[in-house]
């Protein structure tokens, strides 16, 4: 019989699959056969038990904190969180028997606050037009509740096992499943443990390997001031420990409209359900693989992050008024008004 004791054992492991119909005339990327241009390879993070690529950071922060006595048997964990660590964290949790407190900004979507609560959660809302520095700033919320006794904050942004989570999975499974032949990872920069463990473990390999943020316009990453952008997940207004400023080459600035029409792409075109932070980095990923198309790179591989499933994001990214409300074009706002009776 195959099966596993425990949903943890099915953390990590997740496919590659390759881009094409989304990649457009520009690539011209068949779906099956050999790439004649660069290879564009997409890591579905969505397929962690828990729908997304924190699952491994949650995990290893957790198993760290009960290895130094940190995290006692009946604590409690209290994280600031945009909803996907915060699952992360709650599945582990309830394997082990922990409480979970989770503290969100208020443009965090209710689907994702739901999901926390439905793994039994404790979820606080925290205005987001405040500054880091205000008492009622989610990260001043996530310190007082930290404070209680019993209570441990894993602190994702400071947590040093988050990068290592992905210096020690997934880096070696991309490198693993390109057999050595990345030339490029791409991928979203929130807490930057992600671009950083798996960007230093692919560099350790082969310091060829370029290693690419994308980051919405207005985050500090690209150079913005921390001015407000509506793809969740990715960007910040403050630079975390766990971000390496050492590893990424280059990053791709992506406005939120390319970032949530690309997205919807992926849906309508790789059937790829996934969220915004997803399509900004896929999209960031596309201009790239153009960019070695143009220069003659046609053994390029590149290989993007893709975070999220977009199941929690039905009323935003895939909602025709939510984006229209924001001034942002779809393809299905073109014909989703009709005037009858002129
Ligand atoms: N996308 C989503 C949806 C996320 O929740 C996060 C984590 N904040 C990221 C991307 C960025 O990953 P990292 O924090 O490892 O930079």
């Amino acid at each position: 019989m195959q099966y596993v004791n425990s949903l943890l054992d099915l953390i990590g492991n997740t496919p590659l699959l390759k881009l094409s119909t989304s990649l457009g005339p520009e690539l011209q990327v068949e779906k099956y056969g050999e790439p004649k241009g660069p290879l564009l390879l997409a890591k579905v993070e969505y397929l962690n038990p828990g729908g997304s690529v924190k699952d491994r950071i949650a995990t290893r922060m957790i198993e760290a904190a009960e290895a130094s006595g940190e995290l006692q048997p009946g604590g409690t964990i209290v994280e600031p969180t945009s909803g996907n660590t915060g699952v992360g964290l709650a599945m582990v949790a309830q394997e082990k028997g922990y409480k979970c407190i989770f503290v969100c900004p208020d443009k965090v979507s209710e689907d994702k606050r739901n999901v926390l609560k439905a793994y039994g959660a404790e979820v606080v809302v925290c205005p987001t037009a405040v500054p880091p520095e205000h008492p009622d700033s989610y990260y001043n919320v996530s310190d007082r509740l930290a404070s209680q006794p019993g209570a441990w904050k894993p602190n994702q942004y400071a947590n040093p096992h988050n990068p290592r989570s992905h210096y020690e999975t997934t880096g070696p499974e991309i490198w693993a499943q390109t057999e050595g032949k990345i030339t490029h990872f791409v991928a979203g920069v929130g807490t930057g443990g992600t671009i950083s463990g798996i960007g230093r473990y692919l560099k350790e390999q082969n310091p060829d390997i370029q290693v690419i943020g994308a980051d919405p316009a207005g985050s500090v990453y690209s150079g913005g001031d921390g001015r407000p952008y509506l793809v969740e997940g990715v960007g910040e207004d403050f630079w975390p420990d766990t971000y390496d400023k050492s590893v990424a080459d280059r990053i791709i600035e992506v406005s939120d409209a390319d970032s949530f029409a690309f997205t919807r792409r992926l849906a309508r075109e790789e059937a790829l359900l996934v969220g915004g932070s997803a399509g900004m980095a896929a999209f960031a990923a596309k201009k790239l693989a153009i960019e070695l198309a143009e220069e003659g790179r046609d053994d390029a591989v590149i290989v993007v992050l893709l975070p999220d499933s977009g199941r929690g994001y039905l009323t935003k990214v895939f909602s025709d008024s939510w984006l229209g409300q924001y001034g942002f074009a779809t393809e299905s706002n073109a014909d989703a008004e009709t005037t009858v009776g002129d």
